[in-house]
């Protein structure tokens, strides 16, 4: 048989969908298993979402669209990215995507050669480093750990951009952490990217309407205008509108870069479906009360997380500010036993907890953080206290 492609040998299966399968196969098999495990928004975008969709398809023309979305889309987005501060985009500096993350896989091939540096923190949400994986960049990777709050700081920007790294990618708020930037957090970051102007910046900022505690949404372009030059901003309707199976992404950048990614989608994608196109513009531009309730929902239901975590001994957990998850550090059950097996890891810890507990979490390393892992809360509310116990029983058996 002739060879796969070495890239291919390069890409690994998700990790987080290893353990969600697994978590299903033992539900199918009769277990009641609760999945904090998969980062799904669980509730469904507004009527006048559908309603745009069904009238969409009553005049569906069945054609191909733009390779940079439908001019529709495009304004809509617009509109979007001015109401959360940014400034001076045109349609020509956007683009679509199936989803951010192909939008992000696109990034990579416009931006990286071979071999060329991609930087980004851990705890990081997985895709980065399996796409650079397999586009053949090379990983610079800044570890930021819970006595940090996860969260990188200037000093650490400014030793891997002293590399010359061609990209950084940066993630606000934080897959698998919720961690969220202030404003002066950002500034302080800002002011150490305008000393390095042979680095792209893409942030990937999909959680930016789900910031609690009135933090708010800050970005290095609002702290230092001039770097729009080389930022590119990322956002996708899948976690904001609870849409994730609609797969739109969309990017606002500089206009070379969205003029690469909609070549790149000429050759492959093409474009987004009518009807997509239509649900996406109408939860862009209709009401915004879904995404503003969810995010209080949310708000809520990381107090809950983040008490039960804490009343844990010997748990670790940074307060969490946004997004749906908790990544606390649970390395203090390490070398210990639980029913007779010893814990030796975070992938041991995950595994026993789910097979006795039947509670499904994400192991930290497959985020770059072994000593960690995440909980994604948005499960049925009725299952998320029940979840938390067991979790804190599993705690309190260990010997
Ligand atoms: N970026 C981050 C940080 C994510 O957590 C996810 C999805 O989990 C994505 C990008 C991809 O989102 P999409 O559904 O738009 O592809």
């Amino acid at each position: 048989m002739p060879k796969l492609a070495q890239r291919v040998g390069r890409a690994k299966p998700s990790a987080i969908m290893l353990i969600a399968e697994k978590a299903k196969q033992l539900k199918a098999s009769g277990r009641d298993i609760i999945s904090f495990s998969i980062g799904v928004p669980n509730f469904l975008p507004g009527e006048h979402v559908y309603a745009a969709a069904r009238e969409s398809l009553s005049h569906d023309s069945g054609q191909y669209g733009s390779n940079r979305g439908a001019e529709a889309l495009q304004d809509a987005f617009l509109k979007h990215v001015e109401a959360l501060g940014f400034s001076g985009y045109t349609r020509a500096n956007v683009s679509i995507g199936i989803g951010a993350k192909q939008v992000l896989y696109n990034l990579a091939e416009a931006l990286l050669n071979d071999g060329d540096e991609i930087c980004f923190a851990a705890p990081y949400w997985t895709t980065y480093r399996d796409i650079a994986d397999i586009v053949g960049a090379r990983a610079n990777v800044m570890h930021c750990g819970p006595e940090q709050n996860y969260k990188l700081t200037p000093a650490q920007l400014d030793s891997s951009l002293a590399r010359k790294p061609k990209v950084f990618l940066f993630n606000n708020p934080s897959n698998p952490t919720g961690m969220v930037y202030t404003q002066e957090e950002i500034a302080a970051l800002a002011e150490v990217l305008v000393k390095h102007p042979d680095t792209w910046i893409i942030t990937d900022d999909i959680y930016n309407a789900m910031v609690f505690d009135g933090i708010g949404y800050h970005h290095f372009v609002f702290a230092r205008p001039e770097l729009a030059d080389r930022v590119i901003f990322v956002d996708s309707l899948s976690k904001t509108y609870g849409m994730p199976g609609w797969r739109v992404g969309l990017l606002a950048g500089p206009e070379a870069v969205a003029q690469a990614i909609s070549t790149l989608n000429s050759n492959h994608i093409t474009s987004l479906p009518e009807v997509i196109t239509a649900a996406a513009v109408a939860a862009l531009s209709g009401p915004q009360d879904v995404p503003r309730q969810k995010c209080a929902e949310f708000a809520a239901r990381r107090d809950t997380v983040f008490t039960a975590l804490r009343a844990i001994p010997g748990v670790v957990c940074p307060r969490p500010q946004g997004a749906f998850y908790a990544f606390p550090d649970v390395s203090v059950a390490f070398g210990k036993s639980h029913h007779n097996r010893v814990i030796n890891n975070d992938i041991e810890f995950c595994a026993a907890l789910l097979e006795t507990k039947g509670v499904a979490c994400v192991p930290g390393s497959a985020f770059g953080e072994p000593r960690a892992l995440r909980i994604s809360y948005t499960c049925p509310s009725a299952q998320l206290t029940p979840g938390l116990a067991r979790i804190a029983e599993f705690f309190a058996e260990l010997e």
